[in-house]
């Protein structure tokens, strides 16, 4: 529990994320261009984000953008380990509870005919089977 709150705390502001790889592309033009001619070209920073289905989005930035976009994938990929972290960590607690609601269970079994859910059940059904027998 203390683990998981302190994985909550860690977690960085949910708005500020965005899914995606970024990735430099260079653009080369053919003709009239002096930057091109000495083989530069123009890198440009371009985010693709995929989808399901293979299908792909890519938006191009502007070099202001970019250290903000770095920072946005850092904390969607922090956000999603996180939630995978609290995941196994909850899966864990119903597996603990299980096995002593397990243990209880078995004991009551072996201590009892029959569960107390069961008798509760049963004495209701006897009931209801006396009021339609009076009833008629
Ligand atoms: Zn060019």
């Amino acid at each position: 529990m203390h683990k998981r709150d302190m994985l909550l705390r860690r977690l960085p502001s949910l708005g500020e994320i965005v899914r995606g790889s970024l990735l430099q592309r260079i653009t080369r033009h053919s003709s009239g261009c002096a930057k091109c001619a000495r083989g530069e070209g123009h890198p440009q920073s371009v985010l693709t984000v995929s989808y399901p289905g293979g299908a792909t989005r890519q938006v191009s930035l502007r070099p202001q953008q970019v250290l903000q976009v770095r920072q946005w994938l850092k904390n969607y990929r922090k956000v999603k380990d996180t939630l995978e972290a609290i995941s196994q960590l909850n899966l864990q607690l119903l597996r603990a509870d299980g096995d002593i609601r397990d243990a209880h269970e078995y004991r009551e079994t072996c201590a009892r005919p029959r569960s107390s859910a069961a008798a509760r059940t049963a004495g209701t059904l006897q009931e209801q089977l006396r009021t339609r027998r009076q009833r008629t």
